[in-house]
């Protein structure tokens, strides 16, 4: 086949080109237009905007993202009644006795007691607030869990009830743990439904950041069938590395790091800063970079990455501190480790983040400009430095999404890369967005030096490629045959 478009190569010694010639599923010449349909007279032509490597999504929970995607998303509802009758069209399709799970709503008083019952009167329902602190159930829920009008409220917790003392089926705080503890387990079909859905989304591949224990059980045995419809970069959790090591599975699985965290999240003020929060507190390590050295040479020993979630200035600080410490080692941590989200960086510290594997989410600087303005003004131009990242000798860019935190779409994180959301704050170049969404988190995981390569076009080159229109993605060429999307 001939796919003819603005072709971005990746490989340097032919970086822009018109067409590109695919057979099986490798590809077999790259350059002008005019010269490959004289070359390949008979071949099919496909055309296309834009031609780019194969996208990655490069951090995100796709068994996460599968069991958002099976949910009912009720952001934005504001009344029970609209709720409920959502409920009931989705419980015509489920069969009798599935849970129904949703979440998102936002209600100004608390729902009546029976209009969950009449909506779903064959299925258990689980409802969780926008703020996760409260749950609206029905009956069968409640009895699923054991909870009727003798059971006590947990401390710390509440069950709304009637005159009579029994549950409305409102759950307030820890009463909602007492529910969930009856909810379904997460399947193989959660995982799979999440992976499916980044491949209809363009993508070729996902870095898959850290997942219920059971789920790498999964991933392996979905590698092992030749059934996932992209390939999959895996992180292990820190309690479970020691059992494993690096492993290829194909192209199928490649199991190359171990995932730490510095710290928490912003907008829980949990993010490690070394200024306080406007109303005091400076957040908190978690696995504390000043007491990983032994584990991290470890990892590297076992050849794993090391994959650090770092939000807040002190956690960056530490992690660039315990970098420095293993280099003198001579351990090659700046090469291997990678920093997720990156996100309040102060001046001192910017240039010291030089040649590492930079891994961010635009859709989140959107998503906490109002977080990032109560920190003061000072303090927001500390705040999703792409563009200054960018700028430095030998950093790797990653570009993702995080879901669920945000939806992963491509589309909208390419723009936002470039335009940046938060005022002042550079942005990258469409080039280096690209390049950050498909050809640098190839070769951070090595692929761009396979046998048959991914992350460039090139001959020899794996043909998993993005075909975009108006920058948008459409289509992904995928095991010899164009997807659209
Ligand atoms: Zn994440």
């Amino acid at each position: 086949m001939l796919i003819l478009g603005r072709v971005w190569t990746f490989d340097p010694e032919r970086p822009r080109a018109s067409a590109v010639a695919v057979r099986g599923d490798r590809v077999v010449a790259v350059g002008e237009a005019a010269d490959l349909r004289v070359r390949y007279p008979a071949e099919p032509r496909v055309q296309a905007d834009w031609i780019t490597p194969g996208l990655h999504e490069s951090h995100a929970h796709p068994l996460a993202w599968g069991l958002a995607l099976a949910h009912l998303d009720l952001r934005g509802e504001r009344d029970p009644h609209a709720v409920a009758r959502r409920v009931a069209a989705a419980a015509a399709k489920a069969p009798a006795g599935a849970w129904i799970l949703g979440g998102g709503y936002v209600f100004d008083a608390y729902p009546e007691a029976d209009l969950l019952d009449a909506a779903a009167p064959q299925h258990p329902v689980f409802l969780e607030s926008r703020d996760l602190h409260g749950a609206w159930v029905n009956r069968r829920a409640l009895a699923a869990a054991g909870i009727g009008p003798q059971t006590p409220d947990p401390e710390g917790g509440r069950f709304l009830r009637d005159a009579d003392g029994r549950p409305t089926g409102y759950l307030l705080e820890r009463a909602v743990g007492r529910l969930r503890e009856a909810l379904p387990r997460p399947t193989r079909d959660d995982l799979m439904r999440g992976l499916e859905d980044l491949a209809r989304r363009g993508f070729v591949a996902v870095h898959a950041m850290g997942e219920i224990p059971e789920a790498s059980r999964w991933i392996r045995e979905l590698a092992r069938s030749g059934r996932l419809p992209l390939r999959v970069a895996w992180t292990e959790r820190r309690e479970q590395a020691p059992s494993w090591s690096p492993e290829k599975i194909g192209e199928s699985l490649h199991v190359f790091g171990v995932k730490y965290f510095a710290d928490g999240a912003l907008t829980s003020r949990t993010a490690w800063m070394l200024a306080p929060y406007p109303d005091g507190g400076h957040g908190m390590p978690l696995d504390d970079p000043r007491q990983a050295d032994e584990e991290v040479a470890e990892a590297l020993a076992r050849g794993f990455a090391p994959v650090w979630h770092a939000i807040g200035s002190r956690a960056l600080r530490e992690l660039l501190d315990l970098v420095e410490r293993l280099e003198a080692r001579g351990l090659p941590v700046r090469e291997r480790m990678r920093v997720e989200h990156v996100q309040h960086v102060v001046d001192a510290d910017l240039p010291r983040l030089a040649g590492l594997a930079l891994s961010v989410q635009p859709q989140h600087a959107r998503d906490d400009r109002a977080a990032i303005e109560r920190l003061g003004p000072g303090r927001a131009r500390e705040a999703y430095r792409w563009g200054a990242f960018a700028a430095l000798p030998g950093v790797s860019l990653l570009l993702g999404s995080d879901a669920p935190v945000a939806p992963p779409d491509p589309a909208e994180a390419l723009s936002l890369a470039q335009d940046h959301p938060l005022p002042g704050i550079r942005g990258v170049s469409l080039d280096q967005a690209l390049e950050a969404f498909t050809h640098a988190p190839a070769a951070f995981l090595g692929w761009h030096r396979e046998a048959a390569p991914w992350g460039v076009i090139r001959p020899g080159a794996r043909a998993a490629m993005t075909l975009w229109d108006r920058s948008q993605p459409v289509a992904r060429l995928w095991r010899n045959a164009v997807e659209p999307l």
